[in-house]
Order: C-alpha cells, then sequence, then structure tokens
C-alpha cells in the first residue's frame, strides 16, 4: 500500500529545509533583540479554550477546527491559532505576577481544515509575538516594529502596512448600530455570507471580497471615524510612534477583526507577491481576551505571521539565504586499512565539530568519487595502505580541482582553518 501525505499538508525536504532554519534563525535572533523570550504550547488543547478564544462565530471555530474526541471523551482540538493557547499558558502558570509586561514570541505548526490552495494550507506555519500587560500605543508600534524588522532582515520588499482602530467595548456598540442602520436597506443584495454576519459579527461585512458588498459598504461609516475619546487619543498616538519609528503605513478602515474582545489596534501586513492571499501577518490588540478566559482583565497585543507565505515571497523575489549545509570533508579509501582509518578519523573530526561523510557501501573508488560529487563535499582526500605510509595526503578542494600536498598529522588543523573561514 500506498501513502501520500494529507491533502493541504506539506513535506519539508532536505532541499528546502535550511531555508526554513535560516528563516526560523533570523525570527529568534529579531526577537531576541526586542527581549521577546520564546513560548512553546502543546499541540492540541480542550476545544473550548478555542471556541471561546476565537470567538465562537469565526469561520475558524465555525467550520476549520480539527477537533476529536479522546478516548476520555474529551473534546479536543488541534491548535488553528496560538493567542488563546498563550493566554491559556500566561493565566495557567501567572506568568503575569513575575512581571507587568510579558512579552512572549512562537513559532510553531497551526491546523486549520480550510480549503487548500496557493497560500493556504491545512498545516501551515506562523511566528508572532504577544506583549501582556500593557496598554500603552508604543507597545503596539512595538510588535509592528518588530514584525517588519523581521521581514527587512531576511531582505523582503515592499510590504504594505495597513493599520486601524476597532474601538473598544464603549464606542463600538453604538457604532455597530449605526453601520447596521446603514446597511439595512440594502440587506438584500448583501452577500448570503455578508447575510449570516449582519446579526453577529457585521463588522465583518466591511472586508468581503465579495464585490457587491464591496460596493454596498463603500460609503459606510468607519470604526475609526467613530472612536471614544480614549480610543481616538490611542490611535493618534499609534500613528505618531510609527512616524517617529520611519514605518511607512496606510490608515484603513476596513481592517476589522470583528470579535469583541478585539480592541483599538487592528493591522495587517501584505505583500503584493501573494496574489489573492496577500496577508502576510495579522495583528492587533486585545484587551479584554484575558479575562474573557478567566484571567484577571489584563491588556495585550500581538501578531501572527504566516512562514509559508514568506518563504513563497521570498522565493519570488530570490532572496538569499543561507546555503544548503554540506560535509566539508568526503573520506574516500583505496583499501580495507584505508576505510578503517576513514571510520576513526571521521569520528575525531565530527566529535572537533567539522562535517564528514565516508563511504558507508563498499563502493568501488570511482564510485566513492561520484558520491562526494553527489554529496556536494567541499574537500575530499583519498586514503589507503601507501597514504598512511608516507603519512601524506593530498587535499582536493572540489570547486577548483586544486590539490594540495599535506601531512596526515596536519588534516585536522587544516580543517579546522578551513571551517573557521567559511
Ligand atoms: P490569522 O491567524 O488568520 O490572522 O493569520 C495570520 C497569518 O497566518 C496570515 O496572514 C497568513 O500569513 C498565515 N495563515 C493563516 N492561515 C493560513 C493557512 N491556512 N495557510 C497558510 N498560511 C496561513
Amino acid at each position: 500500500m500506498k501513502f501520500t501525505s494529507i491533502k493541504g499538508t506539506k513535506d519539508i525536504l532536505p532541499g528546502e529545509s535550511h531555508r526554513w532554519q535560516y528563516v526560523e534563525q533570523t525570527i529568534r535572533t529579531v526577537m531576541h533583540t526586542f527581549n521577546y523570550r520564546e513560548i512553546r504550547t502543546p499541540a492540541f488543547e480542550e476545544t473550548a479554550l478555542f471556541a471561546r478564544g476565537i470567538g465562537e462565530l469565526t469561520d475558524i471555530v465555525g467550520k476549520q477546527m480539527y477537533t476529536f474526541q479522546d478516548r476520555g471523551g474529551t473534546s479536543l482540538t488541534l491548535k488553528p491559532e496560538m493567542t488563546a493557547s498563550v493566554i491559556r499558558a500566561y493565566i495557567q502558570h501567572n506568568l503575569g505576577e513575575q512581571q507587568p509586561l510579558v512579552k512572549l514570541y512562537y513559532c510553531a505548526p497551526m491546523f486549520r481544515q480550510e480549503r487548500p490552495q496557493a497560500g493556504r494550507l491545512r498545516q501551515f506555519h506562523q511566528f508572532g509575538a504577544e506583549a501582556i500587560g500593557g496598554q500603552v500605543a508604543s507597545i503596539d508600534a512595538e510588535t509592528i516594529a518588530l514584525s517588519l524588522e523581521i521581514y527587512r532582515k531576511l531582505g523582503i520588499k515592499p510590504i504594505t502596512l495597513k493599520i486601524n482602530s476597532v474601538g473598544c467595548e464603549v464606542c463600538r456598540p453604538p457604532y455597530k448600530e449605526k453601520f447596521k442602520k446603514y446597511l439595512q436597506h440594502v440587506y438584500n443584495k448583501l452577500s448570503e455570507e455578508s447575510k449570516q454576519r449582519f446579526d453577529q459579527n457585521p463588522l465583518r461585512i466591511l472586508d468581503s471580497k465579495d464585490a457587491t458588498d464591496q460596493t454596498l459598504t463603500q460609503n459606510a461609516p468607519l470604526m475609526k471615524d467613530h472612536l471614544c475619546k480614549e480610543c481616538d487619543r490611542h490611535f493618534a498616538q499609534l500613528q505618531s510612534h510609527l512616524t517617529t519609528l520611519q514605518i511607512p503605513f496606510i490608515v484603513d478602515g476596513r481592517i476589522v477583526r470583528g470579535l469583541d474582545y478585539y480592541t483599538k489596534t487592528a493591522y495587517e501586513i501584505i505583500s503584493s507577491e501573494l496574489g489573492s492571499q496577500d496577508a502576510l501577518a495579522g495583528g492587533g490588540r486585545y484587551d479584554l481576551l484575558v479575562e474573557e478566559l478567566g484571567g484577571k482583565s489584563t491588556p495585550a497585543v500581538g501578531f501572527a505571521a504566516g512562514i509559508e507565505r514568506l518563504l513563497m515571497v521570498m522565493e519570488k523575489q530570490k532572496v538569499k539565504t543561507n546555503n544548503e549545509l554540506m560535509p566539508l570533508l568526503y573520506i574516500a579509501s583505496a583499501d580495507d586499512r584505508g576505510k578503517h582509518w576513514a571510520l576513526e578519523q571521521a569520528m575525531q573530526l565530527r566529535r572537533a565539530g567539522i562535517s564528514c561523510e565516508v563511504d558507508l557501501l563498499n563502493r568501488s573508488l570511482k564510485a566513492q568519487m561520484r558520491d562526494a560529487d553527489r554529496q556536494k563535499a567541499l574537500y575530499v582526500i583519498v586514503v589507503g595502505e601507501s597514504e598512511l605510509a608516507q603519512k601524506k595526503i593530498s587535499l582536493k578542494e572540489m570547486s577548483s580541482g586544486t590539490e594540495r600536498s599535506i601531512s596526515l598529522n596536519d588534516l585536522m588543523t587544516e580543517l579546522e582553518k578551513i571551517h573557521t573561514g567559511i
């Protein structure tokens, strides 16, 4: 029987895993420079955490979660996003007691049963950050700067930052009524999806992809023009901080998150290279979520960004990553004595941190040389009785084909020199 990977999932093969390592390493380095610390949470959680945490009305909870019952009858869900898990851990381990502002990051697989297409998978990877414990707009600005810094460091451009404010529990309810009133007379012309959203989650109608919905909402009142004093001040401060940080942005009143625990800042980072799934990252403030999940009322802000989409952009823009790691040395053996020596010497070199390969398939010398080529080893030596008797070997650089004779005793030192020079 032949098995293949599940639709919407992807194997990351050796030929591409070095690019993932490079991206992940860059993410970790930048996160560290902003003093965010890593959190890792389990792949699955109680279903209720997401049903509450993400909001029972979202598409994720409605149709996309991988939910199953374990043998004990508990309903579990593979995590479709990270914020709810992070907040669960924050509350469970009292992280807020150790310091007032807790800055966490992650890099992990997420699971959503979406219709697979380019840039949309069922197991995909996100990196993201959450800053929990502060309300001031400079924290929002810092998370935005952090995400953009990762893209800058990786060398991708151009990307667009769109920001908005979705208000708070004071100014949003009256605005929602105003918005619904505006839409009431065109209700019948709205798409089916928007009709469903009208009662439960009307703000999401603003980011509908349906062309008629877009025309119908063209002149609709926007939340950003109906903010209370406090939200208005916060939004102005965010813009001022972004300007200070020389981060260009567009204010877009259609960026919405639509759920009640989202407050104030909402943003999206978009790449024109991505086609219809153009969002690289989305983020915002969620001052009411910690309390909703059973913790003390604690403001928080964060973002989540897709790694597959980031890699797609990097590929399109031919962004350079590190090279695939190849063995520094291939030890080919001319005879049995050479084979023994190769095995033992390889162990010593590996212990010294030098990557090397030997023949493990008892191949002819010619076949070993072909293998060295295929493995893209940087250097090759051939060892047999005569080399061992003379204590001399020829170190061949594969790229140039140049050879130089060195003493066997000097091999380790020579390779260490080359290794540190790479
Ligand atoms: P969200 O959690 O839906 O706000 O998504 C945040 C980011 O994760 C998006 O901007 C995408 O880059 C990425 N993302 C979300 N869903 C998927 C998916 N199904 N496949 C690949 N990437 C995704």
